[in-house]
This record gives structure tokens, C-alpha cells and sequence, in this order.
């Protein structure tokens, strides 16, 4: 049985008040049916993992290197993260997609770095609108699969969580109906076959973009959506617990 999550990304949004006023928010309305994980920025994570003090919180990053240390300036490794006390972190958000040209080799190599300690890795997927209108979405979301299906082994996936995120969905205002989202999410289980059934039956599929609490009920009740990737709604406390109480 999946067990639901509901994880909000910051983005480059955060003080060291915020995040105290935030957090606390979260912690004093902590559902039991479900796990909640934040993903704060790299300045605050230290902050939030202190906070939060293994209280059912997980704590993440929003990004991570591709190497293990030395001389890459402005780069945070998957070691340093794990020892601040990191759990998990995003890969692939299309924001780093689209602005830094993460290719789908880039995810591929940041996953392995988190895997190799022990960090859950969530990695984003997702179509642009374009893409959508002309009926590519399944090639899409397909292709940003297909390296990590060759390449990962039924013990890496274990440390996998897949966010379906559609670009045209993400801070728009604008959600991908319910029916929308568990077709792509029933599809990408599907793809995830051609690994194992087990990892098909045992990954969680996050469903992100513009997630509110009047509308993950409907989504989160999907068979296959297994919990929300929420951005500006998990910059507020009562949105985000109202989300993650749905
Ligand atoms: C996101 O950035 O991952 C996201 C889902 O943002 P929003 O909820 O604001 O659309």
C-alpha cells in the first residue's frame, strides 16, 4: 500500500523567519494519514531539519551536484546534504529544466549521487503546453523515463519517488483536471512496469501544479495519484496543511 505525501517546494522563497513561522504552522496541524516533506532552500535546510527534530516532517533540497566534492564552485553534493540531515530531494523540476538546461543524463547522474546516500530522490517530469496540444505527452513524459527505467536497478527505485508535474499546470493557476492527471499517472506506472511490477506497484507518482486544497481531495482520491508537489500553496501554513489534511 502507498502511503500518501504531500511535500512543498519553496523555491527561492525563505528567511530564516519565515521558515520558523512556516514550519511551526505545519508541525501544529500534522495529519497522520499521510507523510509531509518541505523543500526549503539550501540556506534553511539546517534550520528546518533543527526545527522540525524528526517530528514526522521530512526535510529535502531542491537540487543537488552531479559530483561528490572538490572544485565546483556554488555546487552542494548529496554528502553534504545527508549531513545536515537531508532525506530527500527534487531532481529535475522543469524550472531546472528549462532555465539551467538540466537534461535527462544530468537527472540521471544527481539521482545516483542521492541514492548512493541514501536520499529519496523526487524526480520531476512533466509536458509543456505545446507539447500537450499536439499530443506528445506520453512521448514526452516517456523519454524523461526512459534513461532512468535502462539504467536504475530495483534497489535504487526503492529510493524513488516520481513527481508528474505538466509545465502548463506549474504556478499558473491552472490544474490538470483529475482525470488528466491519473491518466499520465496510470501511464507512467505503466512505463515503470518494464522495470519490475513491484516497482510499478510500489513507487509513489506526486501529482504537481497548482495544487490548492479545494482541489487535491479530487486529485489525491485518484488510484493512481499518490500525493501532491505543492509550490506557492506550501507558502502558507494553513493552505498547505488544509492540502495535505484533503
Ligand atoms: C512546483 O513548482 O513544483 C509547483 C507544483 O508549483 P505550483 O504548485 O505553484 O504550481
Amino acid at each position: 500500500m502507498r502511503r500518501l505525501l504531500v511535500a512543498g517546494n519553496w523555491k527561492m522563497n525563505a528567511s530564516s523567519e519565515m521558515t520558523g513561522t512556516l514550519l511551526s504552522g505545519v508541525l501544529d496541524n500534522l495529519p497522520d494519514h499521510c507523510d509531509v516533506a518541505v523543500f526549503p532552500p539550501f540556506p534553511y535546510i539546517s534550520q528546518a531539519v533543527d526545527l522540525v527534530g524528526g517530528a514526522g516532517v521530512a526535510v529535502g533540497a531542491q537540487n543537488v551536484a552531479k559530483d561528490d566534492e572538490g572544485a565546483f564552485t556554488g555546487e552542494v553534493s548529496a554528502a553534504m546534504l545527508a549531513d545536515v540531515g537531508c532525506t530527500m530531494a527534487l531532481v529535475g523540476h522543469s524550472e531546472r529544466r528549462a532555465l539551467y538546461a538540466e537534461s535527462d543524463y544530468d537527472v540521471l547522474v544527481k539521482v545516483r549521487q542521492l541514492v548512493k546516500h541514501g536520499i529519496t530522490a523526487v524526480v520531476c517530469v512533466g509536458e509543456t503546453l505545446e507539447q500537450r496540444k499536439a499530443i506528445r505527452e506520453e512521448s514526452v513524459v516517456s523519454e524523461q523515463l526512459s534513461l532512468l527505467i535502462g539504467e536504475l536497478s530495483n534497489a535504487d527505485w526503492e529510493k524513488m519517488i516520481i513527481a508528474y508535474e505538466p509545465v502548463w499546470a506549474i504556478g499558473t493557476g491552472e490544474t490538470a483536471t483529475p482525470e488528466q492527471a491519473q491518466g499520465m499517472h496510470a501511464f507512467i506506472r505503466s512505463e515503470l512496469k518494464k522495470v519490475s511490477d513491484t516497482v510499478a506497484a510500489k513507487t509513489r507518482i506526486l501529482y504537481g501544479g497548482s495544487v490548492k486544497a479545494a482541489s487535491a481531495a479530487e486529485l489525491f482520491s485518484q488510484p493512481d495519484i499518490d500525493g501532491g508537489l505543492v509550490g506557492g500553496a506550501s507558502l502558507d501554513a494553513a493552505e498547505f496543511t488544509a492540502i495535505c489534511r484533503a
